[in-house]
């Protein structure tokens, strides 16, 4: 094929002194501004296939045991709460699918994690919203009030979820919200009382609204309704809701429902068989309802799980086990300055030690890990070193040191 004589775009056909730049090929040139959109074209059209592609088929819903072996690869233990997740989740998206040609109509799944605080509630439902590609946010009850009062109107719930898409309701529509600390919002007694509670029982009635599916008017910049503001119109119907709560000294609640049980029905639920030490497993609605949630957001929470506090050797696998745990991203910090990080084994015990002295729990590995590297991550990029090999004497002594600095950093 002979080459053109003349030096011009073949798409908008301006000659190479009209344009920026001319980029020829064989038998073709392209200007700058013309390539420029053939890119947003392309963009565009890989953007919208990857869209529809989330739009989920039956055929690309991991099953059950799928979800939880996901799970597995980022959560330690939990597997009760796993499964339930995992159970709940599947069904969610199979009433999402559903054909609507009879007139049986599976409802939806909300679910209530109950479970000391660090123990991977927010963890679940995050890594449940990536596996799934769908959008997600995280709100804390605590700063919700009813509307009219300071603080943020429970509808600023769903405008996180409308940031984390990008404004695409109908993406928003699918996600997933993860309301932490629902027992904070818990009304302060068991009966219902004349005097009003602003962010208590006032807010589980807002909530009610959100929680069994309707069309709600959100504001897309979140802060207070004003009548100016233009509302975007979000169906919740199909948005599933993850509740978290630590629900502290609920055990108590728990324990006082089965001791009447046992009393009263003089019980094949034998004295014995009960495990003291770990009453959360017992947890049910009637538990949540004595701790001061109204029984209408119970309802609307049909799955009801709970989390395990974490042992020693829980946070001794989550220090190294997790598909991204701490370990593992600091090893991959250092490679990307070309450094092979190792640690001993005794290193790995000192730090949970400390995180258990310390009383952080799994949230307390991260700094205590931070600590130790700090120097480090500090020095070693501008020397030729390419090993760090991290002994507990190292630990010890840097741990110390960065205490010292703090100590001296509060004076
Ligand atoms: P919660 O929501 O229960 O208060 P989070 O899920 O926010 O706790 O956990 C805090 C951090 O602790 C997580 O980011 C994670 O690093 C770690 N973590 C907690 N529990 C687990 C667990 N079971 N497996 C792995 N990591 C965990």
């Amino acid at each position: 094929m002979a080459k053109k004589e003349i030096n011009q775009c073949s798409f908008c056909g301006r000659s190479d002194k009209d344009v920026n730049m001319l980029i020829s090929g064989l038998s073709a040139d392209i200007c700058d501004s013309c390539a420029e959109q053939a890119y947003l074209i392309v963009k565009e059209s890989i953007e919208a296939k990857q869209k529809s592609a989330s739009g989920l088929e039956k055929s690309q819903l991991p099953d059950p045991r799928k979800i939880k072996e996901y799970l597995d690869g980022y959560i330690i233990g939990q597997d009760n709460a796993k499964r339930y997740l995992a159970v709940a989740v599947y069904n969610h998206y199979k009433r999402i699918l559903q054909e609507k040609s009879d007139d049986i109509e599976i409802e939806k799944s909300n679910i209530i994690l109950v479970g000391p605080t660090g123990t991977g509630k927010t963890l679940l439902a995050r890594t449940i919203a990536k596996m799934l590609h769908v959008p997600f946010a995280i709100v804390d009850a605590t700063v919700l009030t009813e509307a009219g009062y300071v603080g943020e109107d429970i509808e600023s719930i769903l405008t996180r979820l409308l940031q984390a898409s990008d404004y695409d309701v109908s993406a928003a529509e699918r996600g997933i919200v993860f309301i932490d600390e629902i027992d904070k919002i818990a009304r302060k007694s068991d009966n219902p009382s004349i005097t009003r509670d602003v962010s208590g029982e006032g807010v589980q009635q807002g909530l009610l609204k959100l929680l069994e599916g309707s069309i709600v008017n959100v504001p897309p910049q979140g802060g207070r309704k004003h009548p100016e503001q233009k509302m975007i119109a979000v169906d919740t119907k199909n948005i599933l809701f993850i509740c978290g709560g630590a629900f502290d000294g609920i055990e108590r609640k728990i324990a006082q429902r089965l001791n009447t049980k046992v009393v009263g029905y003089a019980s094949s639920m034998n004295n014995a068989e009960v495990d003291r030490e770990n009453l959360l497993q017992y947890v049910a609605p009637q538990d949540l309802k004595s701790y001061g949630l109204i029984p209408e957001i119970i309802g609307r929470l049909p799955i009801l799980t709970y989390l395990d506090s974490l042992n020693r050797s829980a946070l001794r696998r989550i220090l190294t086990e997790p598909k991204n745990s701490i370990i593992k991203q600091y090893v991959k910090l250092f490679k990307m300055d070309d450094v092979d990080l190792s640690f001993d084994e005794d290193v790995y015990e000192f730090i949970v030690d400390k995180a258990i002295e310390y009383k952080l729990g799994a949230r307390g590995l991260r700094s205590i890990v931070e600590s130790i590297m700090m120097d480090a991550m500090f020095n070693i990029p501008s020397t030729k070193e390419d090993k760090l090999h991290i002994t507990k004497e190292y630990a010890v002594e840097q741990l110390e040191r960065s205490q010292m600095l703090k100590l001296k950093n509060s004076q």
